[in-house]
């Protein structure tokens, strides 16, 4: 789960980090009062989604007067905001943060993830910030450097100016990055974060440390325990169709081709979007229906993956091992019929009882083409998808 610059910025404060002095506007007028009472001649108008590469996509602009903060705003709220980050279609801009101004003598990145193979959270830092750091990763991994901690020990102050030092500040500066970084160790760890990132943290012209932007993922799995956070969300900023699926413990994931996928097991269907891409399709959407899954499962997830227009096939690939498939056969019919389902559907069904729910689905008149080999499903659900 996501939050909002603005959210995330409201945690640092807490915890010890510099930040800018904002105010969040959802109007016009609102933002003009931010400005106002911010004080000072200019503002920074930041648009508030969930995704970065904002400055370069219009949505971060640097504005002199109240005018100007409530003509940006104007531009700004309403739109969808599309950005590196996001998908062609962007995100909706609800709300605006004003910000002071601050002068930028160098810009730098530092965040924390867990590094998995090493089971240990792990500090990036690099003097190349502001820009995009997969690039930096990927053609100058030498400006980038990582340090692990030691979940026993914690965050060492030694760490953190060795990264300072590495993105040569000073020692006045790396005094006051350590506070930073432990204060991003404490957010990560006591708030059950998946990944905390500032790009930039600068250094201002009178030599401070500053967080000019934030951005933080929280681990969905915690979020039961963590109900401030969990109460920030915006669903706004959320795919409709994720949300929905959510709802009913489906795990799916929005895609881009035409070729929908209806899976018990992640692994399952991991191998179905692979075999799909093998014989020449895209599927349009990862969704994994659970091994247990049962009939109103089946029918919502119908529902999910024919919410897009794009969907021209679906393949429902289910393996009967805790569920029986004359159920799932049953739960198919049930939900093409009620759904009215115009496209083709060629299913796969292997397991206990297999070959009756088979003959339910040849005998149901629907559009519905039983396969039982992998490939012949695969190769089937292609053709289907490029001939409509
Ligand atoms: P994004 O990562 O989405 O592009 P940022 O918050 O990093 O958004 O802003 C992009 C750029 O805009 C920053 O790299 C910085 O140069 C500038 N900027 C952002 N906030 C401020 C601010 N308060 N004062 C001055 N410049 C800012
Ligand atoms: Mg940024």
């Amino acid at each position: 789960m996501n939050l909002h610059e603005y959210q995330a910025k409201e945690i640092f404060a807490r915890y010890g980090i510099p930040v800018p002095q904002g105010q969040l506007a959802s109007s016009p007028e609102q933002a003009r009062a931010a400005a106002k009472q911010l004080g000072g001649e200019k503002f920074v108008v930041k648009a508030q989604v969930h995704a970065g590469g904002r400055g370069k996509a219009g949505g971060v602009k640097l504005v002199e007067g109240f005018d100007a903060v409530e003509e940006t705003a104007k531009k700004m709220l309403g739109t969808q905001l599309v950005t590196k980050q996001t998908g062609a279609e962007g995100l909706p801009v609800n709300s605006v943060y004003v910000e002071k101004p601050s002068a930028i003598a160098r810009e730098l990145y530092v965040s924390a993830v867990v590094d998995r193979s090493k089971e240990r959270i792990v500090f990036m830092a690099s003097a190349a910030g502001g820009m995009d750091i997969e690039e930096v990763a990927e053609h100058t991994p030498e400006k980038l450097k990582t340090i692990a901690v030691h979940p026993a020990a914690g965050l060492q102050p030694y760490q953190a100016r060795e990264l300072g030092f590495f993105m040569e500040m000073s020692k006045e500066q790396v005094d006051q990055f350590t506070k930073v970084l432990s204060g991003l160790y404490r957010i990560f760890t006591e708030l059950d974060a998946a990944l905390v990132e500032i790009n930039p943290l600068i250094i201002t012209g009178e030599g401070n440390v500053v967080a000019l932007d934030a951005k933080l993922n929280f681990d969905s799995n915690a979020l039961y325990r963590q109900k401030a956070i969990a109460e920030q969300r915006d669903y706004s900023q959320e795919d409709e169709r994720e949300r929905e699926a959510s709802k009913y413990d489906l795990n799916y994931v929005t895609l881009e081709g035409d070729i929908g996928c209806m899976v018990n097991g992640a692994g399952l269907a991991m191998a179905t979007m692979d075999i799909v891409k093998l014989h020449g399709g895209k599927p349009a959407n990862f969704l994994d229906v659970g091994g247990g899954t049962t009939a109103e499962k089946v029918t919502e997830a119908f529902k999910l993956i024919t919410k897009s227009p794009d969907v021209k096939a679906i393949f429902i690939n289910i393996f009967g091992g805790i569920v029986r498939c004359d159920l799932i056969a049953e739960g198919i019919i049930t939900a093409v019929k009620q759904i009215g389902l115009k496209i083709p559907v060629v299913a796969r069904l292997q397991g206990t009882n297999m070959e009756k729910g088979r003959e339910m689905l040849k005998a149901s008149g629907l559009k519905i083409t039983p396969v039982e080999d992998l490939t012949e499903a695969a190769q089937t659900v292609v053709a289907l998808a490029k001939s409509a």
